[in-house]
């Protein structure tokens, strides 16, 4: 009997096995799509894992037949089964969930996938810029670093010419026939980037962003199938999954951002993890990039785990931009400040703007720090579901009144006239964001044209490109924003950056807060005096002792990672051990409660102290669901494959126990 065990999208451990027919007019093959019954009713999409005869003295009676084939064809390659089987064990996932994230959603469905239609356009298309000597350079020490790395970090400081580096590197794999991927942040995806490698691979590249249709996505995955299509893709962290051939290098552009990491569902990964992976499934190597490395990363190539490339130079010897700190304490209690901008930022701005120049103004996250409290009595508005006070939304048309949100789930109210705690004092905005000071902007500098930039503004389809187009042409003068402006942009007349309060995001209860208070501020920094004109960045800070900003004022990354490796190696944290987090959520608290303490006593006999104690997490409720954490700290040359396996014993085993029941459990395998 022909038997074959098939990946299901769900969230059930294992594969399933089915009958194959024996009338097929094809071979089946693994990687093929399937149509096979599940339950009594359901009919569900499944891919082919493998193929094999009935066992001896196997009882397949109760094996029920596959019902159709859609293709007769594999849509999945044997790397990418191969990956999504690794990407469980790693993960702590089941191959379900791995084919959930990794396939094109059209691809669950029973539909007959037909071959792709070619459509040809014409792009003119033109030689890349010749490297000059530090880029030709960097490029020598890659191929020479490759021989004894699979992976090299290219650690170039902001506007070193890297981008240039990737394309060269790209037109020597394309001539020895390989193909490549060109992975990016979610928002450094910007029609720049896209434009600028356009010029050079014209239609022979592919461009993956989370904004496609289900029809373009099943497109480009068609296009990848096919191999003839194109030689380069670039792409955010799901093109990882497309179904590669020949591929010959991954770039991983801006390896430090934050966006690489898929915070949900399952698999909860990281990109930088997985392309080492999957280059090793295609014998391809990978360059991971940035002017700011994460300190694992940074570990890494020091340690001789990944070889290290550096370009220390701005292209064309341009400085890097000058950076001046300012202190609002001080600030404040000499009453030197118009709203939240200090005397001389004032006047620095004028100047730029005097001269013709563009100034971008940072805040880091929208509404951060941005809640209503009533003068009067101190009432702060809350989530009715979450943890959470509401942030106050302006109306976005005339006669609209504001609103007040939740940021975690969407709940909104319209902002009350007067405080419903004490009806005497009016609830307002306290905290500051991206909306106030844009306002402020507005009334210090109003022959300015102003524009601001983040999440909320940005929700329609092209606002940010159209955004960015309009600032690169100097159609705008001040552009007030969040993290949305720290990403690989490139902005000719941009001499002044500012950040209105360059703390707020140290004081953060993370262990990477410092870390990436320093990535933000020194890619912030990066935007300004990009071609000829000089660079100035100006920190507004409480905090002016920090040593943060004296490393940043010195562009010091090396002696920020030396401290934070001490303090890590100190307090066991990444890259000295490495972290599983598990997440417990349930709408009863004592229930969750009894189940944190039920798990936290198990994991204490098999880990001892390697187990945290109970995290109540700062937020500790979302959508109505209370939250607890765990935390496993595993020591770096410990075997990382072992301890997942006992814990998912010990997860198995405690969802049978009574205070565990119906209660969720998720692991997050390196969480960020
Ligand atoms: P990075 O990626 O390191 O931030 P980029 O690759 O964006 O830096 O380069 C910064 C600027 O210098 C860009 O405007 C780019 O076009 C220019 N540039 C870099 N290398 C060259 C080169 N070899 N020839 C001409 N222009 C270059
Ligand atoms: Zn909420």
């Amino acid at each position: 009997m022909n038997l074959a065990d098939i990946i299901l999208p769900l969230a059930v451990e294992g594969v399933f096995t089915y009958l194959l027919p024996d009338d097929s007019p094809f071979v089946p093959d693994a990687g093929q799509r399937v149509v096979v019954p599940l339950g009594k009713q359901k009919e569900v999409v499944g891919v082919i894992q493998h193929i094999r005869r009935s066992a001896e003295g196997e009882d397949t009676s109760n094996y029920r037949p596959v019902l159709r084939f859609p293709e007769t064809f594999a849509m999945v390659t044997p790397e990418q089964l191969a990956l999504w089987q690794w990407l469980a064990q790693y993960y702590m996932c089941t191959i379900g969930e791995a084919m959930r994230t990794a396939l094109p959603n059209t691809m669950r469905a029973d539909r007959t996938s037909r071959p792709r239609k070619q459509v040809e356009t014409d792009f003119s298309i033109q030689p890349a810029h010749p490297l000059n000597e530090q880029q030709q350079r960097a490029e020598r020490e890659i191929y020479a670093a490759w021989e004894q790395h699979p992976t090299v970090l290219l650690y170039g400081v902001t506007s070193s010419g890297k981008t240039e580096v990737y394309i060269h590197l790209a037109q020597h794999q394309i001539a020895r026939g390989k193909t490549m991927l060109y992975l990016v942040p979610e928002i450094a995806l910007t029609t720049q980037l896209t434009e600028r490698l356009r010029r050079v691979f014209g239609d022979r590249l592919g461009v993956y962003h989370s904004r496609l249709t289900d029809r373009e996505r099943l497109d480009i995955y068609k296009n990848v199938l096919a191999g003839d299509k194109y030689d380069i893709v670039i792409g955010v962290r799901s093109a990882l999954f497309l179904p590669f051939k020949a591929l010959g290098m991954i770039i991983v552009d801006e390896e430090h951002d934050t966006s690489y990491k898929q915070q949900d569902p399952a698999p909860r990964y990281h990109a930088r993890t997985v392309a080492q992976k999957l280059a090793a499934l295609h014998g391809a190597k990978v360059l991971l990039g940035t002017a700011t490395p994460a300190v694992e990363t940074y570990y890494n190539a020091l340690n001789g785990k990944y070889g290290l490339v550096e370009m220390k130079q701005r292209f064309a010897g341009l400085a890097l931009p000058a950076i001046h700190l300012l202190d609002l304490h001080k600030a404040y209690k000499q009453k030197k400040m118009e709203g939240h901008f200090s005397y001389p930022l004032v006047v620095r701005i004028r100047e730029q703007l005097e001269a013709g120049k563009q100034v971008l103004l940072f805040q880091n996250r929208r509404g951060y720090n941005s809640y209503v409290e009533c003068r009067e009595c101190g009432f702060i508005p809350k989530c009715v579901n979450c943890d959470v006070s509401l942030t106050e939304h302006k109306p976005v048309a005339a006669g609209l009144t504001s609103r007040l949100v939740c940021h975690y789930c969407g709940y909104s109210i319209p902002a009350p006239a007067v405080c419903p705690q004490c009806g005497k004092g009016i609830p307002a905005d306290h905290g500051f964001g991206t909306e106030k000071i844009e306002e402020e902007a507005r009334q210090l500098f109003p022959e300015a044209r102003i524009a601001r930039m983040d999440t909320d503004t940005m929700h329609t389809k092209d606002a940010h490109e159209q955004m960015i187009r309009r600032f690169a042409e100097h159609r705008i003068d001040i552009l007030v924003g969040t993290q949305m402006i720290t990403k690989g942009l490139h902005f000719r007349d941009v001499s002044l950056v500012a950040v209105l309060k360059a703390d707020a995001m140290l004081h953060q209860p993370d262990f990477r807060a410092y870390e990436r208070a320093y990535q933000m501020l020194e890619q912030v920094s990066g935007r300004a005096g990009r071609s000829g004109t000089e660079g100035h960045v100006i920190l507004q800070t409480s905090d002016i002792e920090n040593p943060v900003f004296a490393h940043l004022k010195k562009h010091d990354y090396e002696t920020m990672y030396a401290e934070q490796t001490e303090e890590r190696k100190m307090f066991r944290y990444p890259p000295f051990h490495r972290i599983i987090g598990l997440t417990l959520r349930h709408r009863e608290l004592s229930r969750l409660e009894a189940a944190s303490r039920t798990l936290h006593e198990r994991l204490t006999l098999v880990f001892g102290t390697r187990c945290s104690g109970i995290i109540v997490p700062g937020i500790s409720r979302v959508q109505n669901q209370y939250i607890r954490q765990l935390m496993l700290k595993i020591e770096a040359n410990a075997s990382y494959a072992k301890a997942k396996q006992l814990l998912a014993q010990e997860l198995l085993y405690v969802k049978t126990l009574p205070p565990c029941k119906g209660i969720l459990i998720t692991p997050d395998v390196d969480p960020m």
